[in-house]
C-alpha cells in the first residue's frame, strides 16, 4: 500500500515537473491520496523543475525598441528577457511532404427533423420558420410546476453532501475516484491545445474568485477570502429610494443584461432551497448557513451551442468553463450594482444556495429529467448564477411549457448518457445516494456516478445537456406573446 502510495505521489511529481499539470491539480490529487495539504505542498516544492522544450519551427521575434522601457520615477523595473532554447534538432531523414488532410466540413443538424444544414443562421431561420408552430404554448402560472412532485416535508440540502463535497471529505468515494482517474486515457499532443483553451475560459473564476490559495474554479463563497464571491464588500450608507419595487425589478434585468446575462428573473428567496450548512472545499469549513434576505435575482448564462455539441470532449469543458468565469464576472457585477445603491447582497454560483428550483421559481424554466433547468429558450444550454438581496424587488410568476409530460415521453439523455446516470424508467422518490435530495417525486440523477465518468474520462462531461431537444431554440419572442 505504502509503496502504491509512494509510486502515485511520484507519477504525480513527474506530471507536475513536465508541465502537465498545475500545482493546483498536484495539491488536489495529493490530498486525494490523504496526504495533508501541508505536505502536499512540501512535495510540490520538491517536483523536478519543467524543461523547456524547443518548439519546431517557431522563433520567438522581440522588436529591439520594444525592449526598451522607460524607468519609472519610483525605481527600476524588471523586463523578462527571452532566452532561445537549444536549436532544434534536425530530422535525420526528411521524407515525402504529407498529403494535408482534408478539412472536415460541418453540418448543422435540426434535432426536430433529422435536416442538415449549410450555416447556423440557416438553421436556426428553419427552426423559426418549421418548427416553431409546434412549441407548446407558454404560461404564466402561481405555484411552480415541481410543487405537485414535492412528497411532504422538503427539508433543507446539506452543502457538504453535493458530489463536490464529497470528493474532499468521503473517504469510500475518493477511492472510487482514484480508481476512476487512473483509467483515464493519458493525454495526446492535441490535448495540450484542449487543456490550453479549458485554461483561457476558466480563468477568471478560478483566479478571481477568491484570493485563497486552495481555491479553484466553481467553489463560490469562500470566508473572509475576498474575490469575486466575497459577502464583505461595504453597502453604501446612502440609501438609494427605490421609487416602486415593479421599476426595481425592470431596472435590475436591464442591468443584468447590461452586464451579459441572457435570462434573468426574480423570486421570494424560499428558504428550503437554502443550504442547511455551507461546506467550503478550499478550507474544509463547514457550519450552518442562514440568509435573511428576501429575494433571489437569477442569471442564466448560456453556454456555447457548438462548443457543447463536442461533449465529452474539451471543446465542450471549454464552454462550459467559460459561463462559469461569466458566473463569477456577472454575479460580483450585480452584487456591486445593489451595494452600491445601499442595500446588502451576496453573490453565488453553485454554492449558498440550491440554484434549479430558484431558477424555476424565478420563472426561467421547469425541471428536466436529466435533473437540469429547461429553459425555453437554451434548453438545459444554460449555467446559472444569483445574488441574494434586500433590495426592494416585484417576484415574476412560474411559467409551464409542458417539460413534465415532455420528459415523460422523451429519453434521450438517459440513452446517451455514458455512465447510465439517468433514470429511463419513470419518476421515483427513492434516491440513488446521500447528494440526492429526498422529498421529491422525480428523475433522480446518480451524481456520484456521474463524477466518476468525468474522471474516468479525463474531463467533464455534457451529453445530457447537447442532446436535449430543447437545447436548439434560442429565441423568447413567443413567451408572452
Ligand atoms: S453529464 Fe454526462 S455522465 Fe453526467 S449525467 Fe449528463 S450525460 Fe450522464
Ligand atoms: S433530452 Fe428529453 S428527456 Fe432529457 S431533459 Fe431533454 S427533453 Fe427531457
Amino acid at each position: 500500500m505504502k509503496e502504491e502510495l509512494s509510486e502515485r505521489i511520484s507519477q504525480l511529481q513527474q506530471q507536475l515537473g513536465q508541465g502537465k499539470i498545475g500545482r493546483r491539480d498536484f495539491l488536489r490529487g495529493a490530498t486525494l491520496l490523504g496526504l495533508s495539504l501541508g505536505v502536499a505542498e512540501a512535495l510540490a516544492a520538491c517536483a523536478p523543475k519543467p524543461t523547456p522544450t524547443p518548439t519546431a519551427g517557431f522563433q520567438a521575434f522581440i522588436p529591439e525598441t520594444d525592449n526598451i522601457v522607460p524607468t519609472p520615477p519610483g525605481g527600476a523595473i524588471t523586463v523578462p528577457t527571452y532566452t532561445a532554447g537549444p536549436e532544434p534538432t534536425p530530422a535525420a531523414e526528411v521524407g515525402p511532404s504529407p498529403t494535408p488532410t482534408p478539412r472536415k466540413k460541418i453540418t448543422w443538424l435540426c434535432a426536430a427533423c433529422g435536416e442538415r444544414f449549410q450555416t447556423l443562421e440557416t438553421l436556426k431561420r428553419h427552426a423559426a420558420e418549421e418548427h416553431g408552430w409546434q412549441l407548446p404554448a407558454i404560461t404564466r402560472i402561481d405555484e411552480p410546476t415541481y410543487s405537485q412532485f414535492l412528497v411532504g416535508g422538503v427539508e433543507r440540502f446539506d452543502e457538504k453532501n453535493t458530489v463536490f463535497s464529497r470528493t474532499v471529505w468521503d473517504e469510500k468515494y475518493k477511492a472510487l475516484l482514484l480508481e476512476a482517474t487512473a483509467k483515464a486515457p493519458e493525454d495526446d499532443i492535441q490535448a495540450i491545445e484542449g487543456r490550453a483553451l479549458v485554461a483561457g475560459a476558466i480563468y477568471v473564476d478560478d483566479t478571481a474568485g477568491t484570493l485563497h490559495p486552495n481555491y479553484y474554479g466553481y467553489m463560490g463563497h469562500v470566508n473572509d477570502a475576498g474575490g469575486l464571491y466575497g459577502w464583505d464588500d461595504p453597502v453604501n450608507p446612502t440609501q438609494f429610494l427605490v421609487p416602486d419595487p415593479a421599476w426595481m425589478s425592470d431596472r435590475i434585468k436591464e442591468v443584468a443584461r447590461l452586464y451579459g446575462a441572457n435570462l434573468v428573473g426574480i423570486c421570494e428567496l424560499d428558504q428550503r432551497w437554502v443550504y442547511s450548512h455551507y461546506f467550503e472545499r478550499a478550507t474544509g469549513n463547514y457550519g450552518q448557513l442562514e440568509i435573511p434576505y428576501k429575494y433571489a435575482v437569477i442569471i442564466g448564462i448560456e453556454m456555447d451551442w457548438k462548443g457543447i455539441n463536442e461533449s465529452p470532449g474539451l471543446e465542450a469543458s471549454a464552454a462550459t468553463a467559460l459561463a462559469y468565469s461569466q458566473m463569477a464576472e456577472l454575479s460580483a457585477s450585480l452584487a456591486k450594482y445593489i451595494r452600491a445603491l445601499g442595500y446588502p447582497a451576496i453573490p453565488c454560483g453553485n454554492d449558498t444556495a440550491q440554484s434549479i428550483p430558484l431558477a424555476i421559481d424565478a420563472g426561467l424554466g421547469e425541471l428536466g429529467r436529466n435533473g437540469l433547468l429547461i429553459s425555453p429558450e437554451y434548453g438545459p444550454r444554460q449555467r446559472i448564477c444569483k445574488v441574494l438581496t434586500d433590495l426592494p424587488l416585484q417576484p415574476d410568476q412560474p411559467i409551464d411549457f409542458g417539460m413534465r409530460s415532455y420528459c415523460e415521453t422523451c429519453h434521450i439523455c438517459a440513452k446517451v448518457c455514458p455512465a447510465n446516470a439517468i433514470r429511463w424508467e419513470d419518476r421515483t422518490t427513492e434516491t440513488t445516494s446521500i447528494s440526492n435530495r429526498p422529498g421529491i417525486l422525480r428523475w433522480p440523477v446518480d451524481v456520484a456516478r456521474c463524477y466518476l465518468f468525468w474522471r474516468e474520462n479525463g474531463n467533464d462531461c455534457s451529453n445530457c445537456v447537447a442532446v436535449c431537444p430543447w437545447a436548439l431554440h434560442t429565441q423568447r419572442d413567443w413567451l408572452e406573446g
